[in-house]
């Protein structure tokens, strides 16, 4: 699984098993999941 820090932005690949999602290079604990282009404007529903 790819995630992407969004304090530096870099990718970070973790283990999905892990419960803690830890930037290793800005020990950042703000990190999204990798997807491609997820651009939703507003989910309406
Ligand atoms: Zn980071």
């Amino acid at each position: 699984m790819s995630y992407v820090c969004t304090k530096c932005e870099n990718e970070v690949d973790i283990d999905p098993l892990g419960d803690k999602i830890i930037c290793p290079h800005c020990s950042g604990r703000a990190v999204l999941k990798k997807r491609s282009e997820e651009s939703n404007p507003v989910k309406a529903r």
